[in-house]
């Protein structure tokens, strides 16, 4: 960091909590992302939003050395669990330059914990489904039971729509929705899971957790989501899974589909159809990432295999359709550079294409109604300043020297998370 970066950054700072309260920043020397690549240029920031030209006063000025300066990435796909570790998730996104997430399933007392926190300006900013929808025996059962025997949250978590909502009919289906209201969540989260067997499925404890969501039930969640102006996010793993979440008129598929490959129903139960991928383009429907679980868990051939037959396939349907994509990493304490990086080292998009899926798109779609996403006139003045070129070299994209939210110089400590229910 050079003496002047450092010098205004103490400048900036009361003592305590890093404020910018009242003071107007003028940064120059920075160049600055449009979407397209960076420009050379000064930006101020009074009240916490960016001016492009100088207001009658400045108080600290901050040379920011030819710098380059993106927005601020988003999480799409996350889970916001462990509420008296509200901090040390806050730190951790932020330190990593991850200002925006979505949190996909969660107990919503356990969500609403971590709201006081995160209410502030100079905290992570999220969302949340809180309870989701599955049938009996349904994925994420397991998960709410891998939780608590963790000790990551309480036992209550367990109990029947504290956690997750089962539902195997539209009469279990209306009982649970003025609850699943009650809750407020920001959006409604089904689990879709190898749908087209649900009748087979759904009654065979070899399947259990290998299931969800009656998919005849979702078209009504839709509806009633959609009336209460909530959108709905699918879990989803086969291209059945895919077709009926897109055609009952999902929001957001919160898995790429191919994940959850499963052997026995082969490489074709899992590739999307063009008319489906247009379907979804027509209908604005985003697609989640969460394609760094094929590093963790799969043998290399299986890895090259899925790549080959599904991945890639898939997502060249959805780009030539022109789906949307944002970036979602769904990993327990970690955020959406695992995701970034995995993307890039599994070479599925150019660095200018994956730059501004995680600092526009991602941003954009978890906060639709916000202006942020971009570094001009008007928009909140949320930005990361790097070392080096992330169109260059995409490495640079983690090395953030200046982390700034609405205004405010953040210092994120780069906190180790205890060890799980260790506390
Ligand atoms: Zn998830």
């Amino acid at each position: 960091m050079s003496p002047a970066l450092l010098l205004a950054l103490l400048a900036g700072m009361g003592p305590g909590t890093p404020t910018t309260q009242g003071a107007t920043f003028e940064y120059s020397g920075g160049l600055w992302f449009d979407g397209e690549g960076f420009r050379p240029g000064t930006r101020w920031v009074v009240d916490g939003v960016f001016r492009e030209s100088a207001p009658e006063r400045v108080d600290v000025h901050i040379d920011l050395g030819g710098r380059h300066v993106v927005p601020p990435y988003g999480e799409g796909h996350t889970h916001l669990l462990e509420p008296d570790l509200a901090q040390a998730y806050s730190d951790h996104f932020l330190h990593r330059g991850v200002f925006y997430a979505r949190d996909l399933g969660n107990a919503g007392e356990v969500f609403d914990g971590m709201h006081e926190l995160l209410a502030r300006p100079d905290t992570l900013d999220a969302v949340s489904a809180k309870q989701g929808l599955t049938g009996p025996g349904g994925h994420p059962l397991q998960i709410l039971d891998q939780v608590v025997g963790a000790g990551l949250v309480p036992e209550w978590v367990r109990e029947e729509g504290r956690g997750v909502f089962v539902v195997s009919s539209q009469a279990e289906l209306e009982a649970a929705w003025p609850r699943l209201l009650a809750a407020h969540p920001d959006l409604v989260k089904v689990f879709l899971l190898y749908s087209e067997e649900h009748e087979r499925r759904h009654a065979d404890e070899a399947y259990r957790y290998r299931r969800g969501i009656d998919p005849a039930l979702v078209p009504w969640i839709v509806e009633h989501a959609h009336a209460a102006e909530l959108p709905v996010a699918a879990h989803v793993y086969t291209a059945h899974d895919f077709a009926v979440a897109v055609r009952a008129g999902v929001d957001l598929i919160a898995h790429f589909p191919g994940t959850g490959y499963e052997p026995e129903l082969g490489v074709q139960a899992f590739q999307l159809d063009e008319e489906i991928a247009r379907l979804a383009a027509e209908r604005g429907v985003a697609v989640l990432t969460t394609l760094c679980w094929l590093q963790d868990g799969l043998a290399p051939a299986l890895q090259r295999q899925l790549l080959d037959e599904v991945i890639v396939p898939n997502l060249d349907l959805l780009l030539s359709a022109g789906v949307e994509l944002q970036l979602g990493s769904d990993q327990f304490r970690a955020t959406s550079d695992v995701e970034a990086r995995a993307l890039h080292e599994l070479e599925l998009f150019a660095p200018l294409e994956l730059l501004t899926m995680w600092c526009e798109t991602t941003p954009r779609g978890i906060f639709p109604g916000r202006k942020i996403g971009r570094l001009e006139e008007g928009y909140e003045a949320s930005f990361l300043v790097l070392e080096g070129d992330p169109l260059e070299d995409f490495a640079a994209t983690e090395r953030i020297v200046l982390r700034v939210k609405q205004g405010h110089v953040l210092l994120p400590p780069d906190r180790a998370f205890p060890v799980p229910g260790g506390r």
